[in-house]
């Protein structure tokens, strides 16, 4: 935030007690990955209903790990959404494959099952579908269809902690469910919960989990029933460890996962008061031709009351309005109000259209979604409503 007096699209939420929490920490012996950090995971894994929660350095970070623990590389095809941070295409190109992008969904801005369809490859092993805004796709057809063919599936819920959806009149928490081989969280400070940087990969699978664990501390093992190296010792040892394959320094720090586990006892309400803001914003907006609400993909029909927003993502005619999209920002920052586009579609990001030969054109509905596309404020105060509110309808 540059300026104190302008609402930003989004922010943390940092009390007295998460303070006490990390100051705790860093007065005890140990700072890097230690037991707040496993506390962490353990709380993490409660809320999601996971059997596996790791805690690591960022989202970005996790999408890595992820890629890594589902032995995706090199010849490997990773499908995401255009509509996406970065971090989801790239997380492939770390590991050696190669990113790719099928188009999303008109109505939820999520990766579209028939796009994906249509854009499968023989080569096709992972899946990257992105909890966009909080919203999941349509993951039991995306994770049937994968699966069928041998790829894994990893959702990218950094947008999505807390969420839960009903499908086929069953609750799926985000994290925990069956649609997933993987998921991937970030708690950056716009994120629903924040460790200033920092992220989390939940799994079902034990086998997924040890290499989670193994990539996140370089690949380093230090169970004696694992050696199997040239000076591996004969009886346990003190010291001995062993690097059976290249990891990473991925590690969270305790005093960062001691805010992430107080910021945890909080997410229910911040959740809340989230849905309170999309609902109240859904009202206020309704009757704006200009100006399209959130929707709800098809798939997950009219009424979900758990899911977790992330973003309140606006559609605008800017044409209509007799704006252009700078001239809406700079209008509602006069009027105290910050916005931002989530977001600029990744294939046309100059090295995805260079290396890969993507155009303007090629995914219709992502590109008309970046024409018209604002984000509007949405964090855990609900004091942000009424001038938000005012700012927007301001604009006509
Ligand atoms: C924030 C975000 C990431 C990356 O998370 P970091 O913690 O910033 O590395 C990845 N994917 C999506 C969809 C995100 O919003």
């Amino acid at each position: 935030m540059s300026n104190s007096s302008i609402i930003p699209y989004g922010r943390q939420q940092i009390t007295e007690e998460d303070i006490a929490e990390v100051v705790k920490v860093l007065r005890s012996d140990w700072l890097t990955q230690g037991p707040a950090v496993g506390e962490f995971e353990e709380a993490f894994a409660t809320m999601c209903g996971a059997k596996h929660a790791v805690a690591c350095a960022n989202g970005t970070a996790a999408l890595h790990l992820a890629m890594m623990a589902a032995g995706i590389g090199t010849g490997d095809r990773v499908i995401t959404t255009p509509i996406t941070f970065l971090a989801s295409a790239n997380a492939a190109t770390y590991v050696g494959a190669t990113p790719d992008f099928a188009d999303i969904d008109p109505v939820s801005y999520c990766l579209c099952a028939d796009a994906l369809e249509a854009a499968w490859k023989p080569d096709t092993k992972a899946v990257v579908p992105v909890a966009f805004g909080g919203q999941s796709a349509d993951l039991p057809r995306i994770s049937h269809f994968a699966r069928e063919r041998g790829a894994v599936v990893i959702e990218d819920a950094c947008h999505a902690t807390g969420g839960r959806f009903i499908f086929n009149g069953k609750q799926h928490r985000v994290g925990g469910h069956e649609y997933a081989d993987l998921t991937c969280f970030s708690f950056h400070p716009v994120k629903t919960i924040t460790t200033g940087e920092g992220g989390m990969v939940t799994t079902n699978d034990d086998k997924l989990a040890e290499k989670l664990r193994l990539y996140r501390t370089h690949g380093v093992n230090r169970e004696f029933a694992k050696f199997s190296g040239p000076l591996a010792p004969a009886e346990p040892s003190p010291f001995y460890y062993e690097m059976p394959e290249v990891g990473f320094n991925y590690r969270l720090t305790d005093f960062q996962a001691a805010l992430g586990t107080s910021q945890l006892r909080r997410l229910e309400h911040a959740v809340t008061v989230r849905q309170q803001i999309v609902s109240a914003y859904n009202e206020a907006f309704a009757d704006l031709p200009w100006l399209t609400t959130p929707k709800l993909g098809a798939w997950l029909g009219a009424f979900q009351p758990g899911l977790s927003w992330h973003l309140y993502v606006a559609q605008f005619d800017f044409a209509k309005l007799g704006r252009t999209r700078e001239e809406v920002m700079a209008h509602l920052r006069s009027k105290g109000v910050g916005s931002q586009v989530h977001y600029i579609p990744v294939h046309l990001q100059p090295w995805y259209a260079q290396t890969f030969g993507w155009k303007p054109g090629s995914l219709p509905n992502a590109e008309h979604y970046y024409s018209r596309c604002l984000s509007l404020p949405l964090f855990a105060d609900a004091a942000i409503i009424d001038p938000v509110v005012a700012a927007v309808r301001s604009l006509a």
